[in-house]
């Protein structure tokens, strides 16, 4: 069944889509690879050697992001010293440091050379049971120690069946921000990740994409007035060497968050060029 589009939809936000184009002032495309719970130390850093072979020069316009494994993130660190590839982790705790056992903070992933954290990814909010307030003290957490805070935001298939998908994006958004400072936003990224296309080979068309992806542009004009056009949103869901072509020629997607194609040197190098 195709999957609905939104134009009738509206949030709290007051938006009709077409309202808020070219108001993205981002300069740079952003491409990060999310590992997931897949690979090996030793096949973490196989695979990004084979990123780091495969990308002679990274022009500045683009931001190449790898988040392997918490268990892999040091070696593959050590590999990725001298190069322009930054290291991201898939999760961490809210606290400094306490009795918080199986878990790893800010401090620490930082310690292993972590610049970047997914946030309230779908699968820790749906599979794991994340909710907002958690997610918030992580995104507080991560962007008062200097880490660039990658919040995930995204509808279900029945939200947007239901004509839910404004209202959802924007409860995530402004509950996953709430306390956030506009000069904080310096380090802040929003991904649009709608969860029937995460890992299904559903990806959302261009212009769904870009439809949210312009609600939350005027959202975030409504949450952080001076800052909000220089705020990366990227879109994640089954983006493909096939289709990331036509989603990073919408004015309003600044990049993508890649699953299963970060799994593999090849297609995750072809995303890449596709953004040089
Ligand atoms: C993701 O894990 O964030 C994701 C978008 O996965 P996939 O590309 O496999 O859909």
């Amino acid at each position: 069944m195709a999957i609905p589009s939104l134009t009738e939809g509206r949030g709290r936000v007051d938006f009709r889509f077409g309202e808020c184009l070219n108001n993205s002032a981002v300069t740079k495309k952003i491409i990060a690879g999310n590992w997931k719970m897949n690979l090996t130390p030793a096949e973490s850093v196989q695979l990004s050697d084979n990123i780091q072979f495969g990308l002679a020069h990274i022009p500045n316009s683009v931001e190449v992001i790898v988040c392997p494994s918490m268990i892999s993130l040091s070696a593959v660190n050590t590999r990725l010293t001298g190069s322009s590839i930054k290291l991201g982790a898939q999760n961490m705790h809210p606290a400094k440091s306490g009795a918080f056992t199986g878990e790893c903070s800010s401090e620490m992933l930082k310690a292993v050379g972590c610049t970047y954290i997914i946030i309230g990814h779908s699968e820790r909010r749906h599979v794991l049971g994340e909710k907002d307030d958690l997610i918030n003290q992580k995104m507080i957490t991560a962007l008062d120690s200097d880490l660039n805070a990658i919040l995930c935001v995204g509808e279900t298939e029945i939200e947007r069946d239901q004509n839910l998908t404004f209202n959802v994006v924007e409860r995530q958004t402004r509950l996953g921000l709430l306390g956030v400072s506009e000069e904080k936003t310096k380090s802040l990224i929003i991904a649009y990740e709608p969860v029937w296309a995460i890992g299904t080979g559903k990806t959302a068309t261009t212009s769904q994409a870009q439809e949210v992806h312009c609600f939350i542009r005027e959202l975030l004009r409504k949450m952080f007035p001076s800052f909000y056009g220089k705020i990366p949103i990227i879109y994640g869901g089954s983006v493909t060497p096939v289709n990331v072509e036509s989603l990073l020629a919408e004015s309003d997607i600044n990049g993508v968050l890649v699953g299963g194609a970060s799994l593999k040197a090849d297609s995750f190098l072809s995303i890449v060029k596709a953004a040089c």
